[in-house]
């Protein structure tokens, strides 16, 4: 297997008297499609945003070897983690290419972004052809698409993806899903929290379950979609 591109090591995530994390532990390496998956509330946002320098905790999360807990949530933005949060964080008072345009802040290969503006418009028609149409005006799918495509232009090594299929028609969330696979091959490593676990393990090289802050089962994306807890309580028996 790959090296171990981020660690999380006995995280821990409370709000206020709320103990929303209780010690996880897990892996991702170099390459690698993880998923967790749990249902409401189980802790898997609040995994992500620990991971994106959003929310304090204790535990260590290593990315590359180097402790982030000190660095803030732009510079881990700028080391390479890309985010997808929840309910799609796109801006929706600027246009798509605007959207997209902010998302390079932090890269220095400027040369670059052009060919990454075909490459995303390649994936994404939709949002050539509404380029110039504000975020907040586009439809519940095109603004998934458009948080997914910020993430592409932002290159990151690694990729967060909170609930990328969450509200979307079935034939759409099979083209997230496609997408995902994609930016994969591109080389781009990814951690994607999700409820549709059937989605999600399909798409995994290896998954965690999470319930109420612990990680109650691990293995292949194979290994849970046959696992019988797993089908029993995530894949509708
Ligand atoms: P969902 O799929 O519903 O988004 P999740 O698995 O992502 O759920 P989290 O959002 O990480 O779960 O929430 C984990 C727990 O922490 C829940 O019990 C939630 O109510 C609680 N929680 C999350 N954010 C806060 C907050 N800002 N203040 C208080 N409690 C919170």
């Amino acid at each position: 297997m790959n090296d171990v591109l981020l660690s999380v090591q006995e995280l821990w995530v409370s709000y206020g008297n709320i103990k929303a994390i209780h010690g996880i532990s897990f892996d991702v390496h170099e390459g690698e499609i993880v998923t967790l998956i749990g249902a409401n509330g189980a802790g898997k946002s609040s995994t992500l945003r620990a991971i994106s320098g959003l929310i304090p905790y204790t535990g260590k999360i290593l990315y590359k070897g180097q402790e982030l807990r000190k660095i803030s949530a732009d510079k881990i933005v700028g080391m390479g983690i890309a985010q997808v949060p929840e309910g799609r964080g796109i801006f929706g008072n600027l246009t798509v290419l605007e959207n997209l345009k902010l998302a390079t802040w932090q890269r220095k290969d400027k040369p670059e972004i052009a060919r990454d503006f075909e490459r995303v418009f390649g994936i994404f028609p939709r949002l050539q052809e509404r380029r110039n149409q504000l975020g907040g005006t586009l439809s519940g799918g095109e603004q998934q698409m458009l948080a997914v495509a910020r993430a592409l232009m932002s290159r990151g090594k690694m990729v967060l993806l909170d609930e990328p299929s969450m509200g979307l028609a079935p034939v759409l969330v099979r083209e997230i899903f496609r997408i995902i696979g994609e930016i994969n091959q591109s080389g781009t490593t990814v951690l994607l929290v999700e409820q549709n676990a059937n989605m999600a393990l399909r798409a995994a090289n290896r998954g965690y379950v999470l319930e109420t802050g612990n990680i109650t089962l691990s293995g292949t994306g194979a290994e849970l979609l046959g696992n019988p807890r797993v089908k029993e309580a995530y894949l509708g028996g």
